[in-house]
Formats: C-alpha cells, structure tokens, sequence
C-alpha cells in the first residue's frame, strides 16, 4: 500500500505546529513528520534535524538546480522553504504516511503532483485580530516580523477554499479532535 501524503497549512500563529506535535505524540495515527529544508536562522530551541535542515541560502540553491526539492518558495523575502524529495521517499518507502507542514503555495503543489494520494488541510485563526494577539503573546518574533507574517496571514486565508479540508482553530483541544478525525478518515481509505 501506498502511504498518504497529509499536506497542513496555515498563517504562522494558528497553532499548526502544536496539532501536528500533539498528533504524532497521540502516535494512534501512522504519520510521520516532512522535515522541510530552509534557508532561515533556527529559532531558540529549533534543532537541524529535526524541525528544519537548516542551509545557506547558497546551499538551499545548490539544491533547486541538483532537483532535490519536490516544491520549494520564497516565503519570506530572502528566506527559501522547501521539501526534499528524499524526505517523503524515505517515509513512503518505509511504508508510513507522511505529514508536511508548509505554506499554501507548496501545498497545493504537492496536491497537484500527488493528486489522490495526497490531502490537503487548511487551519484558520478565529480572526486576523485573534492571530495577532498570539504572535505577540508568543514573543518569538519583532513587531516588524509579526505584522509581517499577519499581513501574510490575510493573504493565505483567501487559499483556504482551495483546500480539501479547512479547520478554524479557537478551541485547541477542539481543533486537535477535528484535525485527527480528518486525517484519521482519509488515512484508513
Ligand atoms: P516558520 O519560519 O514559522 O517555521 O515557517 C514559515 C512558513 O514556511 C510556514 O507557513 C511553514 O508552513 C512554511 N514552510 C515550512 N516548510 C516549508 C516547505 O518545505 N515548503 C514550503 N512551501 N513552505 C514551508
């Protein structure tokens, strides 16, 4: 059998990260974790490796023209984000589901390569407000970089009804319950 692609966006702040965590910890469903390649700085605490390979920008190019990247996008101006091929090959060949976290570009590029395999599941804040509360309350990023990422936020938001599945989280625990009856479903076809 083939293993499912689990394709999870959303604006930075909307608790994707904290799903999915809570998700292969529960470990009830047989996923594991794209790690994607970047071209940012590791966050306090961010391990290569684990949540990112972490790579120069001129590494990450090296990269784009060996044909390494499934999909790969400038996110952020100057910062490159992309999914190794040899990730979701390593994980399918295993025979395991593959769960990818990246923005709403890749998303529906991995959706339009892998078709049915594939699912794609947008997380929506309650509100552009409610998101920017968060970032701040979260404390990881500059004024600057957060109303960046909410001017961004209001951009993915219009993708959403191109995604198979989209889930607004305001209550987390209600989010989680959602999130993993989707993937739950489409896995067990
Ligand atoms: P962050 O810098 O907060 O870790 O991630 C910023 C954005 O980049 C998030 O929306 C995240 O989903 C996206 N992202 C992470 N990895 C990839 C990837 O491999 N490809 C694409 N297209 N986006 C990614």
């Amino acid at each position: 059998m083939n293993g499912k692609i689990i394709i999870i966006s959303a604006p930075s702040g909307c608790g994707k990260s904290t799903i999915i965590n809570a998700l292969l910890e529960r470990g009830d469903i047989d996923m594991q974790f794209s790690i994607s390649a970047t071209s940012r700085k590791p966050r306090q605490g961010e391990v290569h490796g684990v949540n990112y390979y972490f790579l120069t920008e001129s590494e990450f190019r090296s990269r784009i023209d060996a044909g390494e990247f499934v999909e790969f996008e400038e996110v952020y101006p100057g910062r490159f984000y992309g999914t190794l091929r040899s990730e979701i090959d390593r994980i399918i060949n295993g025979g395991h589901n593959v769960v990818l976290d990246i923005d709403v570009a890749g998303a529906l590029n991995v959706k339009r390569l892998y078709g049915g395999q594939a699912m794609t599941l947008f997380i929506q804040p309650p509100s552009i407000e409610a998101l920017r509360s968060r970032l701040i309350g979260r404390a990881t990023d500059s004024p600057e970089v957060i109303e960046e990422r909410v001017g961004k936020a209001a951009y993915e938001i219009g993708f959403a009804p191109q995604f198979d599945y989209s889930v607004v989280n305001d209550d987390l625990a209600v989010a989680i319950g959602q999130v993993h009856d989707l993937i739950s479903s489409f896995v067990g076809k």
